[in-house]
């Protein structure tokens, strides 16, 4: 017997590096009106490396303890920016401690207990709580230099005190201004960008991969609202994610695609479709191909 259309295009997907998860899925793929993109691990490459460690004089620490201390609470976490962090303690040989108490908070950041005292590393914004002293002045105006070179400046606090701030930064994948385009083109509708990251430095990547529109600071469950605002009037949108903090906008929308790489277990199995060649440039192309079946069916 020959194949339905829509069973080939999935195999055909498959060739092209995108389990697809369904015929159904197959189907609405090329339905959609336009595509919302995350910024880290998906517009960018996801291996982020740490460029900067600025320890905050009175924290009692330097660099090193700085990015050991920040290791030791990162390394239980699966995100992007833990791994950074990780890998920049592993490569100056510092040590990583054990950690309890572990907690990472979507969107936020992560919070341990390491040798009885209380780490936090996470949004500079979201972890600066209080009354504006000397030391969170101090952490604004590196967060702000940071930033202004694009980088994703990270806050590390000791026992609920502001202890240093790393800058990290990551590459834009060589595809994702290709792919912004022709996604541009196939849906007639300009993809945008929702990150959890600050608005600087979203808005120099974004500006990069040809992107105008970008929503930044978002919680997950600020990216579904988006969503949910975008898809009113009856619009079909794709949302393209990997971390934890995608998985509600990828359940959300549409239609949900997963990088999956480096992605999250929980963005894979909430996701409708998921990336395994590591190519942004083959969204655009099952949607072509959702679309060349969708003509054979009917
Ligand atoms: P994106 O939407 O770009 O993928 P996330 O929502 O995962 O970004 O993260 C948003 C912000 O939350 C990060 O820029 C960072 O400031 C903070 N954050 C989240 N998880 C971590 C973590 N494990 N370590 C440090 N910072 C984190
Ligand atoms: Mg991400």
């Amino acid at each position: 017997a020959t194949m339905p259309p829509l069973l080939s295009a999935i195999a055909n997907a498959g060739r092209h590096g995108v389990l697809v998860k369904s015929a159904v899925v197959m189907e609405r793929l090329g339905q959609v009106d336009a595509v919302a993109l995350d910024k880290t691990g998906t517009l960018t490459e996801g291996t982020p490396r740490v460029s900067d460690a600025r320890s905050l004089p009175g924290s009692g620490l330097d660099e090193e303890a700085l990015l050991a201390l920040a290791a030791s609470a990162e390394y239980p976490s699966e995100h992007p920016l833990a791994r950074a962090v990780v890998t920049a303690a592993r490569e100056r040989g510092l040590p990583i401690r054990p950690v309890e108490d572990f907690v990472s908070t979507p969107g936020v950041g992560v919070t341990a207990t390491c040798e009885g005292r209380l780490v936090e590393v996470g949004a500079p914004l979201r972890l600066l709580r209080g009354a504006p002293d000397a030391a969170s002045a101090r952490v604004t105006a590196v967060v702000g230099e940071l930033e202004e070179g694009g980088r994703t400046a990270v806050l590390v606090t000791l026992d609920g005190a502001p202890a240093g701030v790393l800058g990290i930064s990551d590459r834009l994948r060589p595809d994702a201004a290709e792919t912004v385009a022709s996604l541009a083109s196939l849906t007639g509708t300009a993809p945008l960008l929702l990150t959890g990251d600050n608005p600087r430095a979203a808005a120099r990547l974004a500006a990069e991969a040809g992107i105008a529109d970008v929503r930044a600071g978002l919680l997950p469950e600020d990216k579904v609202r988006a969503v949910r605002e975008l898809e009113r009037g009856g619009r079909r949108i794709m949302v393209v994610g990997d971390g934890v903090n995608d998985a509600p906008a990828l359940a959300a929308a549409h239609t949900g695609v997963a990088m999956g790489r480096a992605g999250s277990d929980l963005a894979l199995e909430t996701a409708d479709a998921v990336i395994v060649r590591d190519e942004l440039a083959t969204v655009p192309a099952v949607v072509s191909l959702s679309r060349q079946a969708h003509k054979l069916v009917v």
